[in-house]
């Protein structure tokens, strides 16, 4: 087990964004004054996740103004190479990986940690949701998404992001966890990805009546940047191209309320709606 310190790679600090102002439902006025940044953080495992799960999503809120964070636990090492590079420089290749999608998506926070890929369960406790209640009460967001409990396709990694980022966004609330790291914070809402394969919502007849689909995202007029998105994940790329393989696949993207008020309208087409 690895336990060495987590490396905050890049943080950069937030401001209020007039951009998510000016869209309906979106942001309101309050929110700033009290130093609240109109922001989505997702809390994840691979490089990759943010644009698997929620590529299309990302590119959306970005392009009204949205500030968008990644925190993603570990750098991937133990992942496909596609024959690009050495094992051994599969953990920085990667990490080059998701930094271009970031850039391709409009994420603007991005910290990567270093914890071993598929013994993410095994993190110290203390010390990765140190590193989470840091990063909420840093970004603020008003959203935080991670994986559902069951690690959407049952990979322990996935499962223990999932358990690690309720630990955290409970524990950032609370001003006698760390108090060194900030001040505590309180997410409206905490969303996991909804129950399913992403890329097989859109071939799903009456997906909005389905269980588990509490937020139903149109993506297909950002489709071309979660598709580019993809292809910065040159490593993983043979393999996503045949799961993300025509527009079906990149229809729609869908989240589950895990804490928070649901919407009022089920399942809401925007992720801040009340
Ligand atoms: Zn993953």
């Amino acid at each position: 087990m690895r336990t060495e310190s987590v490396s905050a790679i890049c943080l950069i600090s937030v401001a209020c964004h007039p951009g998510a102002l000016t869209r309906r439902g979106l942001l309101h006025d309050p929110a700033c004054e009290n130093g609240t940044v109109a922001g989505l953080l997702f809390l994840l495992a691979h490089p990759d996740d943010e644009t698997f799960i929620a590529g299309g999503t990302i590119a959306r809120y970005a392009a009204a103004g949205v500030e968008i964070g990644v925190l993603c636990a570990t750098r991937g090492d133990r992942g496909k190479t596609g024959d690009i590079c050495s094992r051994d420089d599969l953990p920085r290749v990667r990490e080059a990986e998701l930094r271009a999608a970031a850039q391709i998506l409009g994420i603007r926070h991005l910290e990567i940690l270093s914890y071993e890929d598929r013994l993410l369960a095994s993190a110290p406790p203390e010390e990765i949701r140190r590193a989470m209640v840091a990063a909420l009460r840093r970004q603020r967001p008003r959203i935080a998404i991670t994986f559902d409990p069951n690690g959407m396709n049952l990979h322990p990694d996935h499962i223990a992001i999932s358990r690690f980022a309720s630990d955290a966004v409970a524990a950032a609330a609370d001003p006698r966890w760390y108090p060194e790291a900030g001040q505590p914070y309180t997410v409206e809402r905490m969303l996991w990805c909804a129950p399913g394969r992403v890329f097989d919502l859109g071939a799903i007849e009456n997906l909005a009546g389905r269980a588990g689909i509490d937020f139903l995202i149109d993506i297909s007029p950002y489709r071309d940047q979660k598709n580019a998105a993809l292809r910065a994940h040159r490593t993983q790329y043979p393999g996503l191209k045949n799961l993300f393989r025509d527009d079906t696949t990149t229809a729609v993207e869908a989240f589950r309320v895990a804490w928070g008020p649901r919407p009022r309208a089920i399942p809401a087409a925007d992720l801040f709606a009340e």
